[in-house]
């Protein structure tokens, strides 16, 4: 579902929230305006480099000053998880909120030509690694006392499509995983789960996936932000296992 959300300048203040794929796109985004609304952001990505501009740029703005998490979802593994988590635990002893973004296209080719080592890396970056992460990170969420973890979809996670192949399929797991996770911690915990479509936005993803596209004519992440806010935010409190999309559906 979609709605419109105004979000006030410090709806984040003294939240602490990790951001996958912080260095581009929506994701970079989304890091500069989780900061603007005062959060301290983990910035996490595997272009080193790119997440040092954002560093930059959020500290340009006088936001709280973030972090930097390099990591490689095609190669990191259940250790590296785990470290990950002792080191959150060790710098900040909880976390108010993810926001998992990171992700690759693979290819858009017809399933019987789709090569396997493709796709098992498409399902390594945008569905196990994170998985494996969100596991490692569940005791420090329980931390929090207002939790949100928000994982991104796509229109082709919610129905299939001819040619999509890994990253539809990738995205159909995202769905499950949001699911399983959001009802397991209903109960027992303040953390909430919830999908998030971005829908056709400007950036490198979508020009790869459409190039005969005019980019002028989506919106830019920075348009979509307002219901990544809603979610990040105390205002989406209670609201759990449930899919969302960032832009209004086309008339
Ligand atoms: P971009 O390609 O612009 O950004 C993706 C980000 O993910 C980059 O920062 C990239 O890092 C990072 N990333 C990729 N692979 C890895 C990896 N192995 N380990 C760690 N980080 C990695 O994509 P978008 O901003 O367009 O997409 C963001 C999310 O939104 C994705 O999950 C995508 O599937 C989803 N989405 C996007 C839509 C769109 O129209 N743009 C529509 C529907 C869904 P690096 O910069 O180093 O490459």
């Amino acid at each position: 579902c979609y709605f419109d959300y105004q979000a006030t300048n410090d709806l984040l203040k003294g939240r602490i929230v990790l951001v996958t794929g912080a260095g581009d796109g929506i994701g970079r985004a989304a890091a500069l305006g989780y900061a603007s609304k005062g959060a301290t952001v983990i910035l996490l990505g595997r272009t080193i480099s790119k997440l040092e501009s954002v560093y930059d740029e959020i500290e340009a703005l006088g936001a709280p000053e973030p972090a930097i998490y390099p990591l490689n979802f095609e190669g990191a593994s259940w250790p590296d998880y785990q470290q990950m988590a002792d080191r959150l635990y060790d710098e900040f002893g909880r976390l108010d909120g993810v926001l998992h973004n990171a992700g690759i296209l693979g290819k858009i080719t017809p399933l019987q030509g789709y090569s396997p080592t493709l796709w098992q890396e498409v399902m390594q970056v945008n569905f196990n690694g994170p998985t494996m992460m969100l596991q490692a990170l569940i005791p420090l969420l329980q931390e929090s006392e207002d939790a949100s973890v928000i994982l991104t979809s796509s229109s082709v996670g919610r129905k299939g499509r001819a040619f999509w192949g890994a990253y539809a399929c990738s995205k159909f797991a995202v769905e499950g995983l949001a699911q399983v996770m959001a009802e397991e911690l209903e109960n027992i915990s303040n953390v909430r789960v919830n999908t998030l479509n971005p829908g056709a936005t400007r950036t490198q993803m979508r020009a790869k996936a459409y190039p005969g596209e005019n980019p002028a004519s989506l919106r830019t992440p920075e348009e979509i932000l307002p219901t990544y806010y809603y979610l990040m935010g105390p205002d989406s409190k209670g609201v759990t296992g449930q899919q969302f999309d960032a832009q209004p559906p086309k008339a």
